[in-house]
């Protein structure tokens, strides 16, 4: 079986490969199918905006397509930023200035607590289907580790003691938002492709 992972991300695209080495599933990306567009993600939610790629490339490309979209919730802020995480401060702003924002308005809250969401959306012949992995966390007051990407220096997944930037890579995937809904992800394709 042949899909498509609607990603212009290598890292994330040879992730999911490994996942599904083992299975008669090949996993194409956005620009094995010739598709080199920005798909516009304007969803309100991060649901809506995992099924808008997922079904752009099934109607646009003929393509069975998966798709995923992350938000950070944060309670003190009422759920932000949610589905705004990749963009929170500023249309053209860096993972920086979006931590910026976030420990700017978190100052001298009390309540810290917040979670990861994973969605992926499936588009697989007339099915579709959504997987959905999340990590409850706390929102730290600064900045700790290296390592990761996006909020990852803010945000210590609960019972780790640490953030997941001190994590190796197997570490966060093991517990983290992504690596659960891409678990079930690929349950599901593994019994679908036998
Ligand atoms: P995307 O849907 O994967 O593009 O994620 C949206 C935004 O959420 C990204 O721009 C990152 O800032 C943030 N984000 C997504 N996944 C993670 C993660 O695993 N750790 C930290 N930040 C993340």
């Amino acid at each position: 079986m042949e899909i498509v992972f609607a990603t212009h991300n290598k890292n994330k695209l040879r992730e999911l490969q490994e996942m599904l080495s083992g299975y008669n599933i090949t996993i194409l990306g956005l620009s094995d199918i010739g598709c080199n567009e920005d798909i516009e993600e304007n969803a309100t939610t991060i649901v809506g905006n995992a099924e808008i790629k997922a079904r752009y490339v099934k109607s646009h490309y003929g393509y069975n397509c998966f798709a995923d979209d992350t938000g950070l919730m944060i309670d003190a802020l009422g759920g932000a930023p949610g589905v705004y995480s990749a963009r929170f401060a500023g249309d053209d702003c860096d993972s920086e200035r979006n931590i910026d924002k976030v420990l700017q308005l978190m100052a001298g809250k009390e309540n810290r607590n917040a979670r990861f969401v994973t969605v992926i959306a499936l588009s697989l012949g007339d099915t579709e289907m959504i997987f959905e992995g999340e990590v409850q966390g706390e929102i730290l007051t600064q900045r700790r580790g290296v390592g990761g990407f996006g909020y990852d220096s803010i945000f210590e997944p609960e019972h780790c003691g640490m953030t997941f930037a001190e994590m190796s890579p197997e570490q966060k995937n093991s517990i983290s938002h992504r690596g659960r809904a891409v678990k079930k992800l690929v349950a599901y394709l593994s019994n679908v492709s036998k």
